[in-house]
């Protein structure tokens, strides 16, 4: 079983390289963007306290976050496994998942991280916000506070697999496919160490 989490900021295209994972080992995506936006989309509860949030590029409280995900795993039984994409985004998160993978007697094989200078990841996501109809691609304002956000509150969450042995990074520049080999090679360090 895999279960995988895929780092790094916005933009390092973590969304594009689950999509490959996911068809190739046959995975469940969790990604906590997407389960948000379709909240925001169906205008549920959960939506309406997440859209500030979002709106903003701020993160979404932790219990929020942590409450869906659980969810998420309740219903959930790939016997493949998991990837985590924009999940968890703090120690707490990071935390919680654990015990509530514990639970289910599946822990987190490992994390895999892109790593993208922020140059490129700015110019990525304004070419996003052309077609991509999210508020949060489109003022350069709010893409600075997501990345802002992500090197204060996210990156600690890479120190906390890395202290585990359960961390690799690789580089995410390059065509789509260079970078998905570069993902299996760090997916097979990662299960040796298992
Ligand atoms: P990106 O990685 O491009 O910023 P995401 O789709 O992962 O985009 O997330 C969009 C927004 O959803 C985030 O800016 C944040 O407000 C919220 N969000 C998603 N995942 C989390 C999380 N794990 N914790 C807190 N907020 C989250």
């Amino acid at each position: 079983m895999l279960n995988i989490v895929l780092f790094g900021p916005p933009g390092a295209g973590k969304g594009t390289q689950s999509q490959k994972l996911i068809e190739e080992f046959q995975l469940t995506h969790i990604s906590t963007g997407d389960l948000f936006r379709k909240h925001l989309g169906e205008g549920t509860e959960l939506g309406k306290r997440a859209q500030a949030f979002m709106d903003e590029g701020r993160l979404v409280p932790d219990q929020l976050v942590i409450d869906m995900v659980d969810e998420k795993l309740q219903a959930e039984n790939n016997s493949h496994g998991i990837i985590f994409d924009g999940f968890p985004r703090t120690i707490t998160q990071a935390k919680a998942l654990d015990d509530l993978l514990n639970q289910k007697n599946t822990p987190i094989t490992g994390m895999i991280a892109l790593s993208v200078p922020d140059e490129e990841l700015i110019n990525r996501i304004v070419e996003r916000g052309k077609t991509s109809g999210r508020v949060d691609d489109q003022d350069e304002a709010k893409i600075a506070t997501r990345l802002q956000v992500y090197k204060s509150e996210t990156l600690p969450v890479a120190n906390y697999y890395e202290a585990q042995e359960r961390y690799e990074s690789i580089d995410g520049v390059g065509s789509i496919d260079d970078i998905y080999d570069r993902i299996k090679e760090a997916l097979q360090k990662l299960q040796e160490k298992n």
